[in-house]
């Protein structure tokens, strides 16, 4: 049976539950490939409407990105939203604003609702590691109120360092609607909602083939599942099983230290208000307090497909670099994961053959983005699909260099790391 990566949130996990593996042929209205946020909100939905969903998930629900993740919820996407006018046009940029709102509403809907034990918290500082990058929080905090986002406050060298005790910022844009959660957690406790809305759950059960068609077949290796639509959930995990979507996203390796408990007062020393940071690097360092104390630091980007021997020497320096105070906190866990990034940093929606929809390539924001594009897809099978067609609108081009992409997709973050040391 395949477990959970070690990490911070497998170690506090409050939800045990197992799901068995698929074995026979069954059929149902949907088969929703993959247990991470996007097949979970995905199946969810599509329960709540009154759809028979089958859930198969290779490893153990949560198990991908989705439980291993940094845990912040952040706004808008991986572009600014100037750059997604140019794409949709005025009227869809405000439709893809509409999406955003919507992604972290739902986040705080769906906790409350189903009283989902998450540690959701609020409160988010975007941190200007070099002075020209104050231009750009500033721009963004301008382009925002645009869209009618307020609920922000740009600081200063002095006033950041009053909440963030680092001294390698020159300054920062806070934002109230943002903030962090405990993102295995949250997983849980939405595949429990999914379970209690009627969706059958399989772990364990690896799809190895789809066989399309008017009626698709989703193989495993003991198991079939006959359904009329397929969600394809798998993110930077689902490999070569549908080649379109391959060649749309890259995967990325994305890092995480876990300190030991630092006690209360020496945890809010070092981020006063609980607010979760990520810096205006090209690369980001993204951290935050943990519920029980620990500096949560995570970072680096990997675009080998290997993951560095020993993680803790990899990512120690970055966190010092940062919090030089921090240099006898000791560490607990350091973890891996893949994200999964697309050539114009915009989630990829869309269907393949009318029945098999997908939303991937979240491009490092995925932890709001995916609830919504659950959403969208359940709404899409449904039938009513205004916002979901606005995004599916987006035309995602391939990575170049087929089966050599990775070390080109290599030498261009070598480029942007390069950027971030000289300019
Ligand atoms: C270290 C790290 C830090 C990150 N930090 C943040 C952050 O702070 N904020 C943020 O917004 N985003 C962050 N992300 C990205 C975010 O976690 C992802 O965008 C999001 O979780 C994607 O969810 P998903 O459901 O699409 O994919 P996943 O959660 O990866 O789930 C996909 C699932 O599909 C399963 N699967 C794949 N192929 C098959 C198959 N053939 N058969 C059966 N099952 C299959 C996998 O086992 C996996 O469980 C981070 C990611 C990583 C790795």
């Amino acid at each position: 049976m395949s477990d959970h990566t070690a990490s911070y949130y497998a170690a506090t996990a409050n939800d045990d539950t197992r799901h068995p593996e698929l074995e026979g042929e069954i059929s149902a209205d949907v088969c929703v490939i993959g247990g991470g946020f996007t097949g979970i909100s995905s199946a969810l939905h599509l329960a709540e409407k009154g759809y028979d969903v089958v859930l198969i998930e290779g490893e153990r629900v949560g198990w991908g990105a989705s439980g291993r993740n940094g845990g912040q919820i952040c706004t808008a996407f991986n572009k600014s939203m100037g750059d997604i006018e140019k794409l949709v046009g005025k009227e869809g940029a405000d439709a893809m604003w509409a999406v955003e709102i919507a992604a972290k509403d739902m986040i705080r809907e769906r906790v409350e609702g189903h009283k989902i034990d998450c540690d959701l918290t609020w409160g988010y500082l975007h941190a200007a590691t070099k002075p020209s990058h104050m231009g750009h929080i500033n721009e963004t905090r301008d382009e925002w109120a645009r869209y009618g986002y307020t609920d922000t406050a740009v600081y200063d060298k002095l006033q950041l360092e009053e909440r963030l005790a680092s001294k390698i910022y020159h300054g920062a844009l806070w934002e109230g609607n943002a903030g962090h959660i405990h993102t295995l957690n949250y997983a849980l406790g939405l595949a429990r909602a999914a379970k209690e809305a009627g969706v059958r759950f399989f772990e364990d059960s690896h799809v190895t083939k789809i066989d399309k068609g008017p009626s698709p077949r989703v193989s495993t290796a003991k198991g079939i599942v006959k359904a009329k639509f397929v969600v394809a959930a798998g993110n930077a995990y689902l490999g070569k099983l549908l080649p379109y979507l391959y060649h749309r996203v890259m995967p990325v390796g994305s890092f995480v230290l876990a300190t030991k408990p630092l006690g209360e007062d020496r945890a809010h020393s070092l981020i006063r208000d609980d607010d979760c940071v990520c810096s205006s690097d090209n690369i980001v360092d993204y951290y935050r307090l943990s519920k029980d104390g620990r500096m949560l630091f995570g970072g680096r980007a990997n675009y080998t497909g290997y993951e560095p021997a020993d993680l803790f020497s990899y990512m120690r320096p970055r966190m010092l670099k940062v919090f030089p105070q921090l240099a006898d906190a000791q560490l607990d866990y350091c973890w891996g994961g893949n994200l999964a990034i697309t050539l114009d940093r915009l989630p990829h929606v869309g269907s393949i053959d009318g029945n098999i929809f997908f939303a991937h390539g979240f491009s490092g924001h995925g932890l709001a983005l995916t609830g919504i594009c659950g959403k969208l897809i359940a709404e899409a099978i449904a039938g009513t699909a205004e916002q979901f067609d606005v995004m599916a609108k987006i035309r995602h081009q391939p990575f170049p260099g087929g089966p050599i992409r990775t070390p080109i997709l290599a030498l261009g973050m070598l480029y942007y790391r390069l950027r971030d040391l000289l300019s």
